[in-house]
């Protein structure tokens, strides 16, 4: 078969392209990827809004002070 991002003749067993070294297997690694990514970013979306009412709390009851 060949690769799908740079055309080179790779092994029908081959995971990742042996010349550019994309995955081969994208249907099956690409959605697993896409979820973790998706996951740490909803996590660090989260996290920011965290900071974020913390900072506002703080802010708060610096003002009282
Ligand atoms: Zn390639």
């Amino acid at each position: 078969m060949f690769c799908s991002n740079c055309g080179a003749e790779v092994s029908e067993k081959a995971v990742v392209c042996v010349k550019c070294g994309v995955s081969l297997k994208n249907e099956f690694v690409q959605p697993v990827q896409q979820t973790v990514r998706l996951a740490i970013a909803g996590l660090a979306i989260s996290l920011l809004g965290l900071i974020e009412i913390i900072l506002i709390t703080a802010g708060i009851f610096a003002s009282i002070k």
